[in-house]
């Protein structure tokens, strides 16, 4: 539910909306607004009854929220979220477009360090690789779990990157959360709600990977759970999802990045690795989704992919990934130019 007061509401008027809504054992939330005062209401988990809000003096509307999520949309939170990843790296908002790469999987010392040493050189703020890998087949490389996340670790001290790996169980997020800078929920767990509520109760940020089948808005109910649990700083991520074309890993579905920046306040990012999985299509996906308002990618890269235990076809050489950064790099200028002369281009984003 969400309260709008009329411009003219005093902050008495506001307060004593806030007092009803504790009264009635549910939640308020201010929401922000240069013109319009507004007050969520969370805590509910059926229809209320909204008659002890009607009468208060200032209250302008009152509106019914029927989606599954309420603390993730734009409604109860109009401006765009920044998320602060680490010492001076954001995503979100008109944060510099961000960008993460690394292997699928943490495979050896040397492997790691020499990747996180390549991405420190280029100026690349974050590292992703897995150590708990949620695989296909019990018989694919399954991760080095305790020892990977334990070279990350050092790794990240030692280089002086930031790290983002994914968390597979809730018995794992507290251990993980306190080696890692960055978490991030796979695809295939997008919705293991006693996952999402484990890392709701830590305060390292998040990565939010779409379902491989999920609807936009089953993947910002799985966000909402995060948000509920006390932890604001979710950062989607579109991966590709399932359909009948098989010629490329998944679809690309890159439509929902300005989609999802409609409804949602949160920052959006894209992995052109998982939504291709095919080396050749990932640079041009990486650009497009830059051109399409994403807030940064999350690209595989590799010392060696002909030999990587995961992922090799779709991972990048460290040529390849070059490359792609420095036309990044170029198109964020571009892009910037754009919107700055306004225009039609002013509706990218
Ligand atoms: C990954 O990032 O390596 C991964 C397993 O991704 P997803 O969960 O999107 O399949
Ligand atoms: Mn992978």
């Amino acid at each position: 539910m969400l309260i709008v007061m009329h411009h003219w509401a005093t902050d008495r008027d506001i307060e004593k909306v806030k007092a009803t809504i504790t009264s009635m054992g549910l939640k308020p939330v201010a929401i922000p607004g240069a013109e319009r005062t507004a007050i969520g209401v969370i805590g509910n988990e059926g229809w209320v009854d909204d008659a002890p809000l009607r009468g208060i003096k200032g209250v302008l509307e009152i509106i019914h929220v029927t989606k599954s999520y309420k603390l993730v949309s734009r409604d109860f939170h109009p401006s765009d979220t920044v998320v602060r990843l680490g010492d001076g790296v954001k995503a979100g908002g008109r944060a510099p477009f961000l960008v993460i790469a690394g292997p699928c999987a943490i495979e050896s010392r040397d492997q790691i360090f020499k990747t996180a040493r390549f991405l420190k050189k280029l100026g690349v703020p974050a590292l992703r690789a897995g150590a708990y890998k949620p695989r296909t087949s019990p018989h694919s490389f399954q991760g080095l779990r305790e020892e990977g996340i334990r070279l990350l670790s050092n790794v990240r001290k030692e280089v002086g990157i930031l790290v983002v790996t994914e968390v597979m169980s809730p018995e794992h997020v507290e251990m993980v959360a306190g080696e890692v800078d960055i978490l991030q929920i796979g695809a295939r767990n997008m919705q293991n709600f006693d996952l999402l509520k484990e890392v709701g109760k830590t305060r390292k940020p998040v990565i939010l990977k779409r379902g491989l089948s999920a609807t936009v808005e089953e993947w910002l109910a799985s966000a909402e759970y995060i948000l509920l649990g006390g932890n604001p700083d979710v950062v989607l991520c579109e991966r590709g999802i399932r359909t009948f074309e098989t010629a490329t890993r998944n679809t690309a579905d890159l439509s929902v990045v300005p989609l999802v920046k409609e409804s949602s306040h949160l920052p959006v990012i894209f992995d052109p690795s998982h939504a291709t999985g095919k080396r050749s299509l990932v640079p041009h996906m990486a650009l497009a989704s830059l051109v399409v308002g994403a807030h940064g990618v999350m690209v595989e890269v590799h010392p060696d992919p002909e030999h990587a235990l995961s992922d090799g076809p779709q991972s990048l050489h460290f040529k390849e990934f070059e490359k792609l950064l420095k036309q990044l790099r170029a198109m964020e200028g571009f892009m910037k130019t754009l919107k700055e002369q306004g225009g039609r281009w002013r509706s990218v984003s």
